[in-house]
């Protein structure tokens, strides 16, 4: 499904992504883990088109995607659009109610009309249990109602793959069940994902396979049981240590 080959990034003198190459399949789930500060939002944000790169090229369903040409970064922004992406803070519109916010997109962008896109709005909100709140604005909303809500406007544009970033960090302990739950709900019905997340637990839940991120490369990669379970790399093992 995604092919990332070389990947190069710098911010200035910062060496941020050092020649990182990740295949991933159609059905993989793949959790990023890695120490802070190591690329992990940087990687993500690069496959979500919002950042160059200094080198390297990735394809989607073995079409060229992202490459470099010239030293510019060339992205080909049909196959952005089959992306979708959640990060840490909601990013919901603080002015539109829950349902404008998932409706505003589709109509926009995609030139759906108002009623087949807000029957849609309607039925996944009802699906992740938020049926009721559907004319809510986002300050009415707990912050896990809010990051279901933001899933749910991603989803609206039939993303092909699901990036999330630290989607559950910012949330407190008792919100964050209701949120990976959705997620799990996702991963159920064989959606693709990339998820960096700090939850060790909920990696080992919802991964098909994990990749331990250090100084911009890939260390270790494989399924959760080996590199959550029984990392073969030293560094892997450090890290695993300390978070558990
Ligand atoms: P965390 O676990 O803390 O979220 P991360 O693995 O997501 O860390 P990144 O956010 O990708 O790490 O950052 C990697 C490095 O790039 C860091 O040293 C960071 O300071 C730097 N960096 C990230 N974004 C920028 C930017 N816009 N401008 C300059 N430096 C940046
Ligand atoms: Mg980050």
């Amino acid at each position: 499904l995604v092919r990332m080959e070389g990947l190069h990034k710098s911010y200035g003198a910062v060496k941020v992504l050092q020649g990182l190459d990740i295949e991933m399949k159609r059905g993989d789930r793949v959790v990023v883990i890695g120490p802070s500060g190591g690329g992990k939002s940087t990687l993500l944000r690069v496959l979500m088109g919002l950042e160059k790169v200094d080198a390297g090229n990735i394809s989607f369903g073995g079409r060229p995607y992202i490459t470099v040409r010239n030293g510019k970064t060339v992205i080909d922004t049909e196959v952005r659009r089959s992306i979708g992406m959640v990060f840490q803070h909601y990013t919901l519109f603080p002015h539109l109610s829950v349902l404008q916010n998932l409706v505003l997109a589709p109509c926009k962008v995609n030139g759906e009309g108002t009623a087949s896109a807000k029957a849609r709005a309607q039925a996944l909100l009802d699906r992740f249990g938020l049926g009721a709140r559907a004319g809510a604005y986002p300050a009415q909303l707990s912050g896990g109602q809010k990051q279901r809500v933001a899933i749910a406007r991603a989803l609206m544009l039939d993303p092909k793959l699901m990036l999330f970033d630290e989607v559950t960090s910012a949330l407190d302990p008792e919100l964050v069940a209701e949120v990976e739950q959705v997620m799990l709900e996702l991963a159920a019905q064989a959606m693709p994902m990339v998820i960096v997340t700090h939850d060790m637990w909920f990696a080992r839940n919802i991964a098909s396979r994990v990749i331990f991120c250090a100084g911009g490369v890939v260390v270790e990669d494989g399924p959760p049981e080996q590199v959550l379970g029984k990392p073969i790399h030293e560094r892997t093992r450090e890290f695993i240590n300390r978070v558990f």
